[in-house]
């Protein structure tokens, strides 16, 4: 199943009479990008955990068997908000979402440079859904449109009641949050989600096969190239945020977010580390 090619779909594509509507741009990449002739395997991954043995027709194609996906995913969400740096988005995009990020929040902060063009969003939602196909994920990330920092953090707060439009929370997941600072004398992050392991007894087993919004969830915040404001650091404190330091060195605004995605995966992933 490996050397099949995989492309994502939307949920909706999905016909009850198991036809997949392609629309013009996946055909195009289909049948001009990937030279796939009718009759053609291929596997169609819904961005939510399922995945389609599906055969190509000339203008749709029908599925043949939903298949295992690959498990890559992890069994805690993590939500990234990342102050928009001057140059360096798409990198950030695509590295934390070959990592495991489930979710992408750029923000507007204090010193934040750039405004960014609405093309922009759909050009990161494409890089994510392309590492997402590169790193065999069953789970495209999703990459919300730039938004003020405040009204970002206190989204994390916010019960979900189906319209969230950052966010989706519910009282039944657990929330750990945690904000980037350099230059602080903060607790390691590694420290903090060690001692979060402790608090909690490993249910990843139980976990595995629930959706993405009733999982566990990390949500980490890395600042712009100036770092945040001190008003920035001291709101997201008040809202429960835990003040972490990513090591001893000052990492660029697009090194600090890769290097803490990777930090968590790590732990999570080593010696059966889950929450
Ligand atoms: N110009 C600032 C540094 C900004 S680095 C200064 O000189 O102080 C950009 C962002 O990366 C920071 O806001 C922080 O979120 C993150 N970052 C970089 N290095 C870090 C470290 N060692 N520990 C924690 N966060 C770090």
């Amino acid at each position: 199943m490996t050397q099949l090619q995989r492309i994502a779909i939307q949920p909706s594509q999905m016909q009850q009479d198991k036809v997949i509507n392609l629309d013009e741009e996946q055909l195009h990449y289909l049948c001009r990008v990937l030279r796939l002739r009718p009759g053609s395997n291929f596997i169609a991954m819904d961005g939510m955990g399922k995945w389609w043995l599906a055969q190509l027709r000339e203008n749709n194609a029908i599925v043949i068997e939903e298949v295992e996906n690959y498990q890559r995913e992890l069994s805690t969400a993590i939500t990234l908000i990342v102050a928009l740096p001057k140059n360096g988005f798409d990198e950030i995009v695509r590295c934390t979402t070959e990592l495991g990020a489930a979710c992408i929040i750029p923000v507007i902060s204090d010193r934040t440079l750039l405004k960014p063009s609405p093309q922009k969003l759909q050009r990161w939602q494409r890089i994510a859904q392309e590492a997402a196909e590169q790193s065999e994920r069953s789970i495209i990330p999703s990459v919300l449109e730039p938004a003020a920092l405040k009204s970002v953090l206190s989204s994390t707060l916010v019960e979900d009641d189906g319209n969230s439009s950052f966010i989706n929370t519910s009282i039944h997941r657990s929330t750990y949050r945690y904000i980037c600072a350099a230059r602080e004398d903060s607790n390691h992050l590694i420290n903090c989600l060690q001692k979060l392991k402790l608090q909690n007894p490993d249910s990843s087993n139980q976990l595995q096969h629930l959706p993405l919004q009733y999982l566990p969830q990390i949500v980490i915040a890395t600042g712009p190239e100036g770092g945040w404001t001190e008003a920035e650091i001291n709101y997201a404190v008040d809202l429960g945020f835990v003040k972490v330091s990513l090591g001893k060195r000052i990492l660029r605004a697009v090194t600090a977010p890769i290097a803490a995605l990777s930090m968590i995966t790590s732990i999570l992933e080593s010696d059966s580390i889950q929450f």
